[in-house]
């Protein structure tokens, strides 16, 4: 099937299919470098933006630069990710995909650093690409660090985070 990436409403680029792709389809392989997150993360530690896909335990990332790494999130999304016992990560189609869709997937963000608004337009957008599950941890702590009214604050305007396979 043909994709193509191009502007995206959503944010900067986006990929976009040229071909009907039927429902549960294996569209295209999630490719990257492979490295220790810790490792990532210090290598990245300057970027504004970074979003590595962690697989397995979480110990490693892929540092994306294929197609895949295009796919923009949505809370709305037309496909997921897997991960094969190879830990080797693919997007599937979870429902038809009609020619001139684009293609986006939930981004499950977690273990990051930053806001991370979504603007996927979605009528059930959680304004946020972090996983609800990240969320429910961050209030959690948030609601902790509040309790003990310790005063250091992050820096802002550093986004960062990992995402994860469902
Ligand atoms: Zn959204």
């Amino acid at each position: 099937m043909r994709l193509i990436v191009r502007s995206s409403s959503i944010h900067a680029a986006g990929v976009f299919t040229l071909d009907r792709i039927p429902q549960d389809t294996l569209v295209v392989e999630y490719t990257g470098t492979r490295m220790k997150h810790d490792d990532a993360d210090e290598l990245y530690n300057e970027r504004p933006y970074t979003y590595l896909f962690g697989v397995g335990d979480g110990t490693y990332v892929i540092d994306g630069f294929s197609m895949a790494m295009y796919l923009n999130h949505s809370c709305a999304p037309n496909c997921e990710t897997e991960e094969d016992e190879d830990e080797r990560v693919w997007i599937r189609a979870t429902r038809d995909i009609e020619p001139g869709e684009e293609l986006v997937y939930d981004y499950f963000l977690y273990d990051g650093e930053g806001p991370a608004p979504c603007s996927c337009g979605a009528p059930e957008c959680r304004g946020t690409m972090y996983s609800p599950k990240e969320l429910r941890k961050r209030a959690r702590a948030k609601a902790k660090k509040r309790a003990k009214a310790a005063g250091r604050k992050k820096a802002a305007g550093k986004s960062s985070g990992r995402r994860a396979a469902r």
